[in-house]
């Protein structure tokens, strides 16, 4: 009960008490063991060595009378000097003096009130001292007698006589005897002294043994109390880290700690299970987080797509009557029938509807960019060339407005570089656009510095003007979309989208648009790049002379227009129909379907979007069509999805002709699938017109690096990077279009292997 109790207590104490405790306990062994261990052994010791003291005592006190009586004993000694009175009476007294002497001995011992240690001893000492004093009279009496008798001559024979009876005398005999006796007690005497050596060193052993068992306990009782310590302590902390263990593998925040103790073993199980309960309890916060997360990233999702779709049809919707708008205004543009008037009012119409198509492009392009859907097209180029062309666009704008234009190039500028050439060309001509447009006197100055580096360049684009300049204020808001600040008169003419996308695609660029500005005095803008060296770039002569195509040689070809709008069906029917074409056109494809058999079309053009019948179901049935499945098809459309371009290959069109529907690409198709001869009016020397016929044969490969970029990309299936590099030769100089459309072709008609085939012999040393 009590040791029930005292664990209980135990466990009430904290773990310092509990080391102090156990330590105290075993420090007290130790003391009270060493403690008694000297009481003990010194008790010993003590008696032992009054003992020793004792048996040499007696040891002295029986030497000492044993040398007396031994001294007179020979008490017939006096015999030769009976006959001198002189020598008798002085070796006589010396007899009595000794006897004497003897007796004070005994007398101090035996009235000293210690009496010897052995009885018989005691008793002896005792009856010998009566024996000494009767000796000592009857010496004395003999000394008297005698001591006359020597001086006579006639005395010494009665003096003789004398002596023989002293020395007959009881007396005498008794006193003499003593020594004998004196020797065996010696020899206890001396046994005891032995005895009480013996008992002292016992003594001392006794002590030490005391002292080093009473160490041993008190080490076992500090090891006891240790190890229970220990077992008090470690055992529930044990508990405590095998449950932490178990909450944190297995993330099982329903566990808890069983407190069994009250000390910091026990604040600690307390704590830890209130830690395990916050954190069940933050999990289920962050459950019910990550679920609202979940719901708002769909709604996000969904938003984002009903925005795609949204921007889709919006796409769709704006640019179709657009193209009728930005065609005819193309059309009518040269018409010579037109009064000035008139012809004001159309360039009117075409520069509304380019702003429009600017405003609806840019608008795509911010979307694309935030719905990371643009990524940037990387590919060498000629980088002061790009420059130079940049410029040049530029300068023209600023000299109608009759500004001062200047280009400082770094004079050493990289030859080749790699980086998305026209989002880097976008940026450029956005800001230099900006700076001509907000400087009415002065200059625009446009420098760019390069830099070497390890591996590639560091650049740094500058554009300054001397323009109208911004406050700080609304230098914070330029690059947010929609955001104008300043004269109201400049902000029709543009967005308010350029600086916002530019500075997208510069950071996409990983760099950073900057602003100084002061309001009144002029604004710069400027941003560095960080590009890689491009050694195998592409030499690209940007400017070639373009002449008008007048028409092609070879038979009539049939073309059957299909579109919903009466506008896009009119602006390519009159296009095509000048330059000799015989033209057709449908409302749907229903109506196509039935067109299309009297009229046997050599080419396509349709639509995708159109009642009764879409352009898909039409370019299926086609395909499906044993008499028609080899006319060339062009779907056209004003959805810039990528997906329904697919979709519109995949129904079986050839090729995808995107809307507004720019002219020069639309023969470049005809020209390509039909194999056409195009005739040319050269229109720089009016004097000398020359007709160039372009050949198809005449086949410009591109550069390596780009040749081996489109081999890839076939190897890797992706037939959109194909038909995107294509476009790129095609934009990029007319000497490559055969090559651009004949991949195209092959691309647009998935012949994979043709493709590769076609590539491969243009690699120089290839071996296919
Ligand atoms: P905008 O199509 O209106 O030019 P931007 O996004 O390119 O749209 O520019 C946003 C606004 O920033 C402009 O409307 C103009 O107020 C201001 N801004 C841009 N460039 C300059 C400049 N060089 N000087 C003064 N203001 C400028």
């Amino acid at each position: 009960m009590y040791i029930k109790f005292g664990s209980l207590k135990f466990h009430f104490m904290s773990i310092k008490s509990k080391i102090i405790s156990g330590y105290s306990i075993a420090l007290g062994v130790a003391f009270a063991g060493t403690s008694l261990g000297f009481a003990i052994g010194n008790y010993y010791q003590n008696k032992a060595q009054q003992e020793q003291q004792i048996a040499s005592y007696e040891n002295r006190l029986l030497s000492a009378l044993q040398l007396d009586v031994l001294y007179n004993r020979p008490a017939k000694q006096l015999a030769p000097y009976l006959q001198d009175p002189e020598v008798f009476r002085k070796e006589s007294s010396a007899l009595l003096k000794r006897l004497q002497n003897i007796q004070e001995l005994l007398a101090k011992h035996n009235n000293s009130g210690k009496p010897a240690t052995l009885e018989d001893l005691q008793t002896f000492l005792e009856d010998y001292e009566v024996t000494v004093e009767e000796f000592k009279q009857r010496a004395t009496t003999f000394q008297k007698t005698v001591q006359p008798l020597t001086q006579k001559l006639e005395g010494l024979e009665t003096a003789q006589q004398l002596l023989i009876n002293l020395v007959k005398s009881p007396e005498f005999v008794a006193f003499i005897e003593a020594p004998d006796l004196m020797g065996e007690f010696y020899q206890l005497v001396i046994q005891r002294e032995i005895d009480a050596e013996q008992a002292l060193n016992d003594a001392q052993f006794l002590r030490t043994q005391i002292i080093v068992f009473s160490f041993g306990l008190s080490g076992g009782v500090a090891l006891i109390l240790a190890l229970y310590n220990s077992h008090a302590i470690a055992k529930p902390l044990q508990t405590v880290t095998n449950v932490a263990q178990l909450v944190t593998r297995d993330s099982n925040f329903n566990l808890q700690v069983p407190v069994q103790t009250n000390d910091e073993v026990g604040v600690l199980a307390t704590s830890l299970n209130q830690l395990i309960g916050r954190v069940k309890e933050l999990m289920t916060e962050k459950q019910a987080y990550i679920m609202q997360l979940e719901q708002a990233k769909e709604t996000a999702h969904a938003a984002n797509q009903a925005k795609s779709d949204f921007l889709a049809n919006m796409s769709h919707e704006l640019r179709t009557p657009l193209n009728g708008i930005l065609g005819y205004a193309q059309i009518l543009e040269h018409s010579e029938t037109m009064s000035e008037e008139e012809n004001k009012g159309i360039d009117i119409i075409k520069q509304c509807g380019l702003h429009l198509l600017k405003l609806i492009n840019d608008i795509l392009d911010l979307s694309k960019i935030e719905a990371r859907k643009l990524d940037l097209l990387v590919k060498e180029f000629h980088f002061p060339s790009f420059l130079q062309g940049v410029a040049e666009i530029c300068r023209i704008r600023a000299e109608q407005k009759g500004i001062n234009f200047y280009y400082y190039p770094n004079q050493n500028l990289p030859t080749g570089i790699r980086a998305d050439e026209k989002r880097l060309q976008q940026v450029l001509i956005n800001l230099l656009s900006n700076g001509i447009k907000f400087t009415d006197i002065g200059s625009v100055t446009f420098t760019v510095t390069a830099q070497k580096l390890s591996d590639g360049h560091h650049l740094h684009f500058e554009v300054k003007d001397t323009g109208v300049g911004m406050t700080p204020e609304q230098q914070q808001k330029i690059f947010l979309p929609f955001e104008q600040v300043g004269d109201r008169t400049k902000k029709i003419e543009g967005t308010g989208l350029g600086l916002a996308i530019s500075q997208k695609i510069v950071k996409l660029m990983d760099s950073q648009l900057e602003v100084r500005s002061e309001l009144g005095k002029g604004s710069t803008f400027c941003f560095d790049l960080e590009v890689p060296e491009a050694r195998e770039w592409a030499i690209v002569s940007r400017t070639v002379k373009q002449g008008t195509i007048l028409g092609y040689q070879g038979k009539k070809y049939h073309v059957l227009v299909v579109d919903d709008r009466w506008e896009n069906r009119s602006l390519v029917v009159s296009l095509l129909k000048v330059l000799g074409f015989e033209m057709s056109e449908a409302k749907n494809g229903k109506e196509a379907l039935e067109k299309i058999l009297v009229f046997l079309p050599d080419v396509v053009i349709t639509d995708l979007m159109m009642p009764v019948m879409n352009g898909y179901e039409f370019l299926k049935y086609i395909r499906s069509s044993e008499k028609l499945k080899d006319v060339v098809a062009i779907a056209s459309s004003a959805s810039v999805f990528d997906s329904h371009q697919q979709e519109a290959i995949d129904a079986g069109a050839d090729v995808f002709l995107p809307k507004p529907i720019q002219t020069d690409k639309l023969l470049q198709i005809l020209q390509q699938y039909l194999d056409l001869e195009w005739v040319y009016e050269q229109k720089t020397t009016a004097s000398a017109q020359v007709t160039e016929v372009r050949k198809s044969e005449e086949i410009v490969s591109p550069a390596m690096k780009v040749l081996q970029e489109l081999l890839t990309l076939v190897e890797d299936g992706d037939i959109q990077g194909v038909v995107e590099v294509a476009e790129e030769l095609l934009a990029s100089d007319v000497a490559f279009t055969p090559f651009a459309q004949e991949i195209l072709q092959l691309a647009n008609s998935f012949q994979l292997k043709q493709l590769k085939t076609f590539i491969k012999a243009h690699i120089p040393h290839h071996k296919i």
